[in-house]
This record gives structure tokens, C-alpha cells and sequence, in this order.
């Protein structure tokens, strides 16, 4: 059924081909530094080949109005009273086509299949993410995070029965399957005194623990959200890479907590669930080589999502108001550092066991991928060896995710997916997240508009 789904035209398989972005690709032969430069300039708009005229336009036109401050900041408000004035039918009407079109994979399997499969003969993985999460008051009952534990492993299932799966990754929210108000209290808690990791994996596997410093309820709720976690770790390992996201200070401790409980259970020949680093945080340097003398300690492979952070603002704001040192670093400099120190720590250790110790470099910024290929040339890793792979958001900087996978990279593209309604709230979070990325794509617009061109003059010329 999927493959009657797929319709790719010819021009598209024969810049496909120019491209050798075949799935097969295997590229072994290191390129000399020096070439780097030049090959990861992301410069060339032959990277939009690959897209319908449909997709040029709808993206120089979306991201057009993401280069507006006042319509990124104000979105949440401006798009729900537009729902309201609308209605649900005329609201689905005016952004499916547009802003979820660039953003969500789809709604339906149909939908999401057709675009797994199209990304896939581009040469890029997907990462699906299912669009939930909950910050401090927003939290929902048992049953709710239940049926959330249901749509992920419902994103376990999605993400490995189909072709275009090759060694594939999830994103998962923690706050999706335990409350926030409880992750804050963790927090505080392991302050005081730390938790025991073998404790968590007991009861994980059903057993009745009393964590220490939580009233009867709050025990019983942890011990809901363990087994959760529990059950979806036990259906993704050897099938699908879970990467569980990192989220604010106030509550990290606590998912990392829960995260390293579920590395040390699963992880023990390969890194199936993978941490989150957030380098615009003062410690996060530290925090990743504390992963890696654990995961040695504990005899764990370790799996690191690098980023380097998408809650600066409310962080900053929080902590001014609580009257506490800022937990980000001063400049968007001192974070770009971190990036690179803690990407240089974690490919050193990839240098000596690939095979143990995993990275994926998520960023939008050229010249984080433009150091990460350098070192991994220098310190002779491998670009297909599946030690280091790149991440970008699905509709964002893609003339840096095709020129990678063009190269040879092994690259992902964390896709949400749902209905507009179920997505909404995810793409607003997200675009005023990543608002100075999208302010800032002006070169990925201006290589919009040089493939348009070229492809208006070429049509000029044959008619
Ligand atoms: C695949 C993928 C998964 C992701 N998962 C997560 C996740 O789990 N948790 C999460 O928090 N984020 C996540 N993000 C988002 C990420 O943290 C960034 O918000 C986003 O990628 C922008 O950073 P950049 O490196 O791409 O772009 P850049 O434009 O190079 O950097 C922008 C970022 O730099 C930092 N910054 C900007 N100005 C300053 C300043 N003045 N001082 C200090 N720092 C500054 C901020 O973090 C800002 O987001 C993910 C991104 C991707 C691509």
C-alpha cells in the first residue's frame, strides 16, 4: 500500500541520483580537512532541486512570515483567534497547506508514511517526536499520561515496521508520562540526597520501592510513570533509539535521573535511550562528563543528544525572579564554547569506542557541523559508521540536512506528527523557541529564491 502511495517524478530520482543520496550510499574514504570547507559551505541551492515548486514556494513563504518578530512572538495568540473566527474546518483549511504542510509530517499513517519515504530517498532519517509535553500546571491524570504512553508506543511501532527505518530514533518527553509537579519535586529531593539507580530499575520492573522524601500518592504516581517508561524502553530496544528531551532546570535532575536509570538497564551492549545536553546551561560541560564516568562506572553505553537549548528566555526569566544565579551562559559565544567542548569530549570518547559511545549533533548552526566534521576527520571517525549523526528540525535549514546527506553524513529530521489541533500547541512552543533560528535563515531563503529563479528562467528559456 505504501509503495502505491509514493510518486516521485523522474527529474526528482535524477537529481537523486546526481546527488547520491541512495540509502545504500556507503561513504568510507575521510576527505582531507582542507576540502571540508568547501564541501560543507552550504552554500549550493542545488539542494532544492529535490523540491516540487509547490514546497519552494510554500517555504520562501512561511519562513517570509516567520521573518516578522511581532507574528513570531504574538503566534499562539494570533492563531487562536484565528481558529475562533475561522472555525475548526476554515482554520485545518488555511494551515494545513502552509505552516503544518513545512512543519508535521502528517496526520494520518498514509500521510506520515508518504513523507517518511520521500525523506528517505533523500537520504534522511527520521526522528519522529509525538507532539506532547507539559510544563508545571498544565498536568493531566493518570489516565491521560496512559493514553500518551499508548501514542508512543504506537511511535515505537511507526518508527521500525517500514522501509524507510533505518536505525531508527524517537524523541520522548518524560513530562508525557509523569507530572512535572512531581519531576520538581525529584529535583529538590535529589538535592538533598541522591536517589539509587538500581532502586528505579526494581521498580521498573514492578516492584513495590518507597522512594524516600514523596507522600503515598506521589510514590504511587512514580511508580506509574517508571513502568511507563518501562514498557516503551522494553519495545524499543534492538528496534528503535529513544532519545528523551531535555526540558528545564527546574525539573532535569529529575528526567536525567530517570533516564540514566533506564541507560543502565537497556544500554548494555548499545545505546537504545540517549540523553539530552543543553550547552546554553553553565554546567552542562560538566553534566557530560559525568554521563561519561557513570556510563563507565555503571557499564553503560551512552547515547547524547546535543543541543544547545531552547528555553533561554523563560530560564533567564525565572531565575531573575527567584533571585538566583542565570543558569545560561552570558552570550550566544560562551554557549557556542560549550558546544564545541562538550562535542569534542564526547567525540574523543567515540574516537575509542564507537561501538559504546554515541552522539547526535542537533543543530541548525553551520559551523557546529562544519567543527564536528572536522574533528571527526581528525580523530578518524567515521562518517557512516553510525557513532555521529546530525539532527534538524523537519522544515528547518534543509540546505544544510541534503548538502550533509549528500556527503555522506548519516542525518535525521525530528518530524512531529498529528492532527492540526494535537500539533498546534507544539508548533508554537517550537517556533518561539527557535525564533532566532528562524529570524535567522535568511541565507536558506535566499537559496530558496536562487533555485526559484534558476527553475522561472529555465522555464523562460524553453517556452
Ligand atoms: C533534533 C533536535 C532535537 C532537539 N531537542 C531539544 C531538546 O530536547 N531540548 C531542548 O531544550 N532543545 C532541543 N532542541 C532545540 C535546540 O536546543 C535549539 O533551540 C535549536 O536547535 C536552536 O539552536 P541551534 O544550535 O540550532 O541554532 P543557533 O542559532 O546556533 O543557536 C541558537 C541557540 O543559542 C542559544 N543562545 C542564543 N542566544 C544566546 C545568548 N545570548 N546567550 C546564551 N545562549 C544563547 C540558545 O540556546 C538558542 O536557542 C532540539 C533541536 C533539534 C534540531
Amino acid at each position: 500500500m505504501l509503495g502505491s502511495r509514493v510518486h516521485l517524478s523522474l527529474p526528482l530520482l535524477s537529481v537523486l541520483r546526481q546527488m547520491g543520496t541512495t540509502a545504500a550510499r556507503t561513504v568510507t574514504a575521510a576527505r582531507e580537512p582542507e576540502l571540508l570547507s568547501a564541501t560543507l559551505a552550504f552554500e549550493d541551492p542545488k539542494a532544492f532541486q529535490v523540491k516540487t515548486m509547490g514546497e519552494l514556494l510554500r517555504a520562501l513563504g512561511v519562513f517570509r512570515l516567520c521573518s516578522f518578530p511581532l507574528l513570531v512572538n504574538n503566534c499562539g495568540t494570533l492563531m487562536s483567534i484565528a481558529r475562533r473566527l475561522l472555525g475548526k474546518r476554515g482554520f485545518s483549511l488555511f494551515v494545513r497547506p502552509t505552516v503544518y504542510a513545512q512543519f508535521v509530517a502528517g496526520e494520518n499513517e498514509t500521510e506520515i508514511f508518504h513523507s517518511m519515504q520521500k525523506m528517505s530517498l533523500l537520504g534522511l532519517r527520521p526522528m519522529l517526536a509525538v507532539p506532547i509535553e507539559e510544563d508545571l500546571g498544565e498536568s493531566t491524570g493518570e489516565k491521560r499520561y496512559e493514553n500518551n504512553m499508548e501514542a508512543m508506543l504506537e511511535c515505537v511501532h511507526i518508527s521500525h515496521s517500514n522501509a524507510w527505518s533505518k536505525d531508527p530514533m524517537m524523541q520522548l518527553k518524560v513530562t508525557a508520562l509523569l507530572s512535572p509537579e512531581l519531576c520538581v519535586k525529584l529535583t529538590t529531593l535529589m538535592a538533598q540526597k541522591p536517589y539509587d539507580l538500581n532502586e528505579l530499575i526494581r521498580a521498573m520492573d514492578g516492584e513495590p520501592i518507597s522512594f524516600h522524601g514523596l507522600d503515598e500518592k506521589e510514590n504511587a504516581h512514580l511508580l506509574c510513570g517508571l513502568r511507563r517508561l518501562n514498557k516503551i524502553a522494553e519495545a524499543s530496544v534492538n528496534k528503535v533509539r529513544v532519545l528523551v528531551d531535555a526540558e528545564y532546570t527546574y525539573m532535569n535532575p529529575a528526567l536525567s535521573l530517570v533516564t540514566m536509570a533506564m541507560m543502565k538497564k537497556f544500554n548494555k551492549n548499545d545505546a537504545w535511550i540517549w540523553n539530552t545536553y543543553q550547552c546554553y546551561l553553565k554546567e552542562s560541560k560538566s553534566l557530560i562528563l559525568e554521563a561519561i564516568s557513570l556510563s563507565k562506572k555503571e557499564g553503560f553505553c551512552l547515547g547524547v543528544k546535543l543541543v544547545r537549548g531552547a528555553y533561554m528566555d523563560k530560564e533567564r526569566k525565572l531565575a531573575q525572579k527567584e533571585g538566583r544565579h542565570d543558569p545560561i551562559h552570558n552570550s550566544w559565544e560562551d554557549t557556542n564554547d560549550s558546544y564545541n567542548g562538550s562535542l569534542n569530549a564526547m567525540l574523543e570518547v567515540i574516537s575509542e569506542q564507537p561501538e559504546r559511545y554515541k552522539i547526535i549533533v542537533a543543530t541548525h548552526n553551520e559551523a557546529s557541523v562544519r567543527v564536528a566534521a572536522q574533528r571527526m576527520v581528525e580523530l578518524g571517525i567515521r562518517k557512516d559508521g553510525g557513532s555521529v549523526c546530525f539532527g534538524q528540525l523537519l522544515g528547518m535549514c534543509d540546505h544544510v540536512s541534503l548538502t550533509l546527506a549528500k556527503e555522506g553524513y548519516v542525518i535525521y529530521k525530528s518530524v512531529p506528527y498529528g492532527s492540526v489541533d494535537d500539533t498546534l500547541p507544539y508548533l508554537v512552543r517550537r517556533a518561539q523557541e527557535n525564533r532566532t533560528v528562524l529570524q535567522g535563515i535568511r541565507k536558506e531563503r535566499d537559496l530558496l529564491r536562487q533555485e526559484l529563479h534558476r527553475r522561472l528562467k529555465h522555464k523562460m528559456g524553453t517556452a
